[in-house]
């Protein structure tokens, strides 16, 4: 049997549920939530569907199923008793009525089924298989839900409302087709999943007046993505991440951006390597910020992909104060910076009510290489330091700790390519670290971490590498 797909207008419907048990229940739920007037006949009715029916103005009938003329005055009708036989009477009396039937256990037996549905009203998704696997449309769902962003019914009611008036500005079809995809896959869209109702909302009266104008220029402006990859594990990207990545036309990426991340980049997506690593900066800062620019200015989606999160030590500040300066449409998404990666991939947590209530971040390296740090600042018991690009500077990090005071003995830990496949933990103490980092040859990108929580690393550590022993 196949089903074709309609969307019903739930004013029409009138709906009668014969069964008052758990599905009952659950179908009651969301078809009262869509409007749907829904009334139940069952021998015995639940406290709660009892109650949801009689809120939303339904009624409820104790009694058996036994003639079709219960049916009179529903346009739908919902077999859901737990006895196959009188389904399956309820969906032959229905269908003889012409009605709209669902049968919950045997959808052949009725003419309706459900589907799965992704509700980003106005917009709904509804997925069938002809009733062949529940499940499996429900794991479909799920899949789709990934690329539909919440946001998007708010997309869909903010362009509703222009439809006319961009269908009298734009008379010839094929032109209004051009001018939606611009928008729905531009700025004003992105303006929308960002939640910048307000912005996308001018964006398109721009567009709108722009293209009344006969000046179809800003629509080809581009825009600026500033994503946080995360610290290596390419799971570990963020959903908008990932989404804002297939819809660039190139990408900005440097040194830390892992392999695994670049792989979900699309090959039709043109990558610039902005890379830089200590002492040999391959494109100095300024020109990256021109980069984006320049980019953006020839109407690209540009992509400009950071390591961790841009604001935590990576300068996506200094990048997207360009930007706002010459107006051009930027968002910053998060990632997952190097001590939330490193610590949940090392089992460090980095507070925890016995060894730490407070937790610093802080960068083991200055400007012109040398490391000149607030010293007795950081000499604070039950606090955890973090030291991101502190691997040359370390011999003298550990040294100076213990010189302001730290215990010598303190649990220190270096996590070498946390989250990767390469991943290394050395665990030891404020003495021996330096010397250890030599023999092991530790290699950047590596973070380290001073503090009683790493005790905890033995307990807790989950994620093997093949490299860590
Ligand atoms: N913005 C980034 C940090 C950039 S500074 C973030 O939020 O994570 C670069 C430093 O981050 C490196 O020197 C190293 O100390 C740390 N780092 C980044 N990725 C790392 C990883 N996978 N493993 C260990 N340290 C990492």
């Amino acid at each position: 049997m196949t089903f074709f797909p309609l969307f019903h207008n739930t004013n029409t419907l009138k709906a009668l549920l014969i069964g008052g048990g758990t599905v009952a229940t659950r179908r009651a739920k969301s078809l009262i939530e869509a409007g749907v007037a829904c009334d139940v006949m069952a021998t015995s009715v639940s406290e709660e569907l009892t109650y949801l029916i009689e809120r939303s103005g339904g009624g409820v009938t104790i009694d058996a199923y036994a003639t079709d003329e219960v049916m009179l005055g529903y346009s739908f009708i919902l077999a859901l008793t737990d006895d196959r036989a009188i389904n399956k009477q309820v969906a032959t009396d229905a269908k003889s009525m012409g009605l709209l039937v669902n049968v919950a256990d045997s959808p052949n037996d009725g003419n309706v089924i459900f589907g799965a549905t992704i509700d980003r009203a106005p917009l709904t998704i509804a997925i069938n298989n002809s009733g062949a696997s529940p499940v499996l449309s429900s794991i479909l769902r799920q899949q789709l839900e990934q690329f539909v962003p919440k946001a998007y019914g708010h997309l869909a009611s903010l362009v509703g409302g222009y439809r006319q008036q961009v269908k009298d500005v734009l008379p010839s079809t094929v032109d209004r087709s051009i001018f939606w995809h611009k928008v729905l896959q531009g700025p004003v869209a992105e303006a929308v999943f960002s939640g910048k109702q307000d912005e996308a909302e001018s964006l398109l009266k721009n567009h709108i007046n722009e293209v009344n104008h006969g000046l179809d220029k800003v629509m080809s402006n581009g825009e600026v993505f500033l994503i946080g990859a995360g610290p290596g594990d390419p799971d570990l990207l963020t959903l908008r991440a990932f989404r804002l990545l297939q819809k660039a036309d190139v990408v900005l990426y440097d040194a830390l951006v892992s392999d695994g991340v670049m792989a979900l980049v699309p090959e039709s997506v043109e990558r610039v390597y902005v890379g830089k690593r200590r002492a040999n900066h391959s494109v100095p800062q300024t020109g990256i910020n021109q980069l984006l620019v320049d980019y953006a200015k020839q109407g690209k989606r540009v992509a400009r992909l950071k390591g961790g999160d841009p604001f935590i030590f990576g300068r996506g500040g200094e990048e997207i104060e360009t930007l706002a300066e010459q107006h051009i449409p930027f968002q910053v998404v998060p990632g997952i910076t190097a001590a939330s990666g490193c610590s949940a991939y090392s089992g460090i947590p980095l507070t925890h009510r016995d060894y730490a209530q407070s937790v610093r971040f802080v960068t083991g390296q200055l400007h012109d290489g040398s490391v000149n740090l607030p010293w007795p600042d950081l000499i604070v018991e039950g606090q955890t330091l973090v030291f991101y690009m502190g691997l040359k500077g370390l011999p003298f990090i550990c040294e100076q700790l213990i010189e302001h005071g730290m215990d010598k003995n303190m649990p220190v830990a270096l996590i070498e390519k946390g989250t990767t496949q390469d991943q290394r933990v050395l665990v030891s103490d404020l003495t021996k670290l330096p010397a250890m980092i030599e023999v092991e040859q530790v290699m950047s990108p590596s973070l380290f971490l001073v503090g009683r929580v790493v005790g905890l690393h033995d307990k807790l550590a989950w994620f093997k590498s093949p490299r860590d022993f």
